[in-house]
């Protein structure tokens, strides 16, 4: 049985189809790359996943629960995880506090969530930074931070959200790490990333969007030949790894 199961989930904002009868499966262990162009409907499905928007139709499933109908903390406490595109950190609380806060919400005791918290710092390489504010990190910190509270939580499935997304490229390598240490330590992974070259190489398999709808679903090989996929990124710069250009564009797409 699969860990994660999307069934004909569709998500209307008025007239607006943001998610329209989405449906694929995650197995345990994975890492999924979810892609599309802007407004393809990718954070709404992390939003419909999580709790925070109710869908129109379909069910989510989690290792049996059904998922449509419960709030975002009930989610959590499941075991899923996940980070925003828009960050969001408590700006008047030191990066430690931040991810504390996010530890005692399974660990009761303080002191135990300290030492948590700091494992946590520690595998996201921002130790250094436990008594800055989050306000004076840089956008790459900041990324890292929301990564380690979403870890803090416990998950088995954890949504990134553009973890890369206008982070400096010399930080890139280090995220794309990252994200393969979280795979060992058993994570599985539903991953939204506009950076082409990290998608391909971190995902066991990718399932594109475009106008809501799922356009492909395989192997990262597989993908790149859908033609459907393709022509969504028309006018959008789109690189197959081989370095080969489809159309003209540039290496990565900007930020959403
Ligand atoms: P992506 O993450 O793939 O860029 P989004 O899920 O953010 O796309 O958005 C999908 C579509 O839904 C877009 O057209 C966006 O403008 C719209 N949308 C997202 N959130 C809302 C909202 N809260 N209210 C109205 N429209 C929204
Ligand atoms: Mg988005």
């Amino acid at each position: 049985m699969a860990l994660l199961t999307v069934e004909g989930i569709t998500k209307r904002f008025g007239g607006l189809v943001a998610n329209h009868n989405i449906s694929f499966a995650v197995e345990q262990g994975e890492i999924v790359g979810l892609i599309g162009p802007n407004g393809a409907g990718k954070s709404t499905l992390f939003d419909v996943i999580t709790g925070y928007y109710r869908p129109d139709a379909g069910e989510v499933r989690f290792d049996r629960h059904g998922l449509v109908g419960r709030r975002p903390d009930q989610v959590n406490r499941l075991g899923i995880g996940r980070t925003f595109q828009k960050l969001r950190p408590f700006h008047a609380m030191t990066v430690l506090e931040n991810v504390m806060v996010a530890a005692m919400r399974h660990q009761a005791d303080p002191s135990a969530a300290r030492r948590e918290a700091l494992s946590y710092l520690e595998f996201v390489e921002l130790l250094d930074k436990r008594d800055s504010y989050a306000r004076d990190l840089s956008t790459g910190q900041r990324k890292r931070l929301e990564l380690a509270r979403a870890m803090a939580t416990r998950p088995r499935l954890l949504l990134l959200d553009e973890v890369t997304g206008g982070v400096d490229q010399r930080t890139i390598p280090t995220l794309v790490q990252l994200i393969g240490r979280l795979r060992e330590q058993g994570l599985t992974l539903v991953v939204i990333e506009h950076n082409m070259r990290v998608i391909m190489s971190i995902s066991d398999r990718i399932v594109a969007l475009h106008l809501g709808e799922v356009i492909a679903d395989g192997p990262p090989s597989e993908v790149v030949k859908e033609r459907r996929l393709i022509e969504a990124y028309l006018g959008d710069a789109f690189v197959v790894p081989s370095g080969e250009r489809l159309p003209s564009g540039e290496s990565s797409r900007g930020n959403a």
